[in-house]
């Protein structure tokens, strides 16, 4: 098929769009490179560089006959969204409004959205099903919650979509791995403080009400993500519409993170406790049956074990990541 590939220069846009070009699909990525990189970019794959929310960009890469759009390109920093609002609600929302005027243009009734666990908040109950109430506890996960909105909405002309919430994306592939600068999320963080590169880290919070008061996240390889993501072109091309959880059904604190880096790599891990980060919801945890039966989604590489293991090789292997 020939697929455009929002976000393709970012960490999970990159490696869906490798996985998509070695099942043979033709590939038009579109990236202002706010937080991705070129070198991230798959052989093989065009790339228009440009911001989604610009209207002769997003024209020029749905107009080469493209028939359903991946996207991924937004802001994605939960506590960034708390400092700066508006630019998450101009980017994520905004944005996606601008892809879905130009695919309604282009005639393009497919597509496949990078939703997020935030939409639903601080859960009243765990594992977490599609049908629990979305209460998000940032202004990220309200943009994430907003385009969810406009998909529905845009059934109406015809759209078929597939929202996939994933839960904590971590983990390489042996090419591509998560590289952000500066980097937010827990993983490369953890593994910077084992590699010597940082002296120690801040665990946000240790009063929650959780087995050791540090918050719970559920961890989903990278790979696993692209694999769904595969299947679900297929199920929207097939006429599915609907929302689906990505995570591994499996819980973690921040220390058991810790902890499991410390295995993996043999080194420790200095840490402290400091304050709560604004925005965090204390625990999420993903059932994500759902998306197993509607696409016959398996996973095969998504224990936290793995994901930290795949992540550190990465890194020792691109010290600077995707710099050069
Ligand atoms: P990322 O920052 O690595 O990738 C995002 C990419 O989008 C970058 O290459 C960036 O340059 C590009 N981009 C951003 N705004 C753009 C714009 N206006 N125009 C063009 N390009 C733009 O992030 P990621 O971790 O790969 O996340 C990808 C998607 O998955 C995002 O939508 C994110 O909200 C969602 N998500 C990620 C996680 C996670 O754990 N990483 C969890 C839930 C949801
Ligand atoms: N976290 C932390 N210290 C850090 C970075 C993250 O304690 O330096 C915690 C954070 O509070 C959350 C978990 O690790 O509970 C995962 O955070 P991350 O930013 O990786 O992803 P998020 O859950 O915000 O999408």
């Amino acid at each position: 098929m020939r697929l455009c590939v929002t976000g393709g220069a970012g960490y999970i846009g990159s490696v869906v769009a490798q996985t998509l070009v070695d099942e043979g699909h033709d590939v038009t990525i579109v990236d202002n490179l706010s937080t991705g990189h070129e070198a991230a970019i798959p052989k093989g794959c065009r790339f228009v560089k440009g911001d989604i929310r610009d209207e002769r960009t997003v024209i020029k890469a749905l107009s080469q006959g493209i028939e359903a759009v991946l996207h991924f390109a937004a802001l994605s920093v939960v506590a960034d969204s708390v400092e700066r609002p508006l630019d998450y609600f101009d980017n994520n929302a905004g944005g996606t409004l601008r892809i879905l005027q130009a695919m309604k243009q282009c005639d393009i009734d497919r597509i496949i959205f990078s939703s997020s666990a935030a939409v639903y908040g601080d859960p009243d109950r765990l594992p977490i099903e599609e049908t629990a109430p979305c209460c998000p506890t940032s202004p990220y996960g309200h943009s994430k919650l907003f385009v969810e909105r406009m998909l529905r909405s845009c059934q109406a002309w015809g759209l078929r979509f597939a929202s996939l919430r994933y839960f904590n994306a971590g983990g390489s592939t042996g090419v591509h791995g998560e590289h952000h600068d500066p980097e937010s999320h827990l993983i490369p963080i953890v593994l910077d403080v084992a590699l010597g590169k940082r002296k120690q880290f801040s665990i946000f919070g240790g009063d929650y009400d959780t087995e050791d008061g540090t918050c719970v996240r559920d961890y989903i390889h990278v790979h696993d993500l692209a694999v769904a993501h595969v299947l679900a072109i297929d199920a929207v091309s097939k006429g599915f519409s609907g929302i689906l959880n990505l995570g591994s059904d499996k819980a973690f604190t921040v220390l058991e993170v810790v902890k499991t880096v410390q295995r993996v790599t043999g080194r420790e891990v200095a840490h402290h406790i400091g304050p709560r980060r604004p925005g965090d919801p204390q625990a999420l945890l993903a059932s994500s049956k759902l998306a197993q039966r509607t696409l016959g989604w398996v996973k095969t590489c998504s224990s936290l074990e793995e994901i930290v293991r795949s992540a550190y090789k990465w890194r020792l292997e691109h010290p600077r990541g995707y710099s050069r």
